[in-house]
């Protein structure tokens, strides 16, 4: 039976050529997964030397306020108790909805950049410029009364405008704050 030998054949091949897509496929993917890798903030922050320069990815909550300068803004990324300042153009700024604060949980985010530990852009301060942005959760106004904790009230301290030191107990990182009126 020549003839059933033959298809057991292309069978085999054609089982090897879709076994070669899958395992090209999830090369890609892993590839793509490896580079940049996901760091948490609190690691970056305290390992900025380490990591000056290098693309990666961050993940956490978007926090306070969106700053708009120009054609991009910051917002302020929050992952245990520490944040960074990220620099968005204004359409992956447009992306986010939700921002966390006394009663509000902010939109999780995952970031996609350049980290630098002293930007020459941006005043020598530690800051990573988004190339993309993924909206990983949305945040929601939180139905249930939250316990006036100590970030939540340094975020309502925050929201009156002395952001950095009202924050300065509860988040470690540097926040960037809002400009004084004027500017
Ligand atoms: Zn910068």
């Amino acid at each position: 039976m020549p003839g059933l030998k033959s298809w057991i054949r292309r069978g085999m091949e054609m089982l090897l050529c879709v076994a070669l897509v899958f395992a090209t496929a999830a090369q890609a993917a892993r590839t793509e997964g490896d580079a940049p890798p996901s760091v948490p903030i609190a690691q970056l922050v305290a390992r900025a030397k380490e990591y000056d320069g290098k693309i990666l990815t961050v993940e956490g909550e978007a926090i306070g306020d969106l700053m708009k300068r120009g054609n991009h803004a910051w917002v302020n990324l929050l992952e245990d108790g520490v944040a960074i300042g990220v620099w968005l153009t204004e359409e992956q700024a447009s992306q986010i909805h939700e921002l966390g604060r006394y009663g509000n949980s902010g939109d999780l985010i995952q970031v996609r950049g350049t980290f630098h530990r002293a930007c020459p852009d941006h005043g020598g301060d530690l800051d990573m410029h988004a190339a993309a942005i993924q909206i990983l959760r949305r945040g929601s106004k939180k139905t249930v009364e939250a316990k006036p904790g100590r970030l939540a009230a340094s975020i309502g301290l925050c929201i009156l405008g002395d952001c950095s030191r009202s924050y300065g107990g509860a988040v470690s990182g540097k926040l960037r704050a809002p400009d004084p009126p004027g500017i």
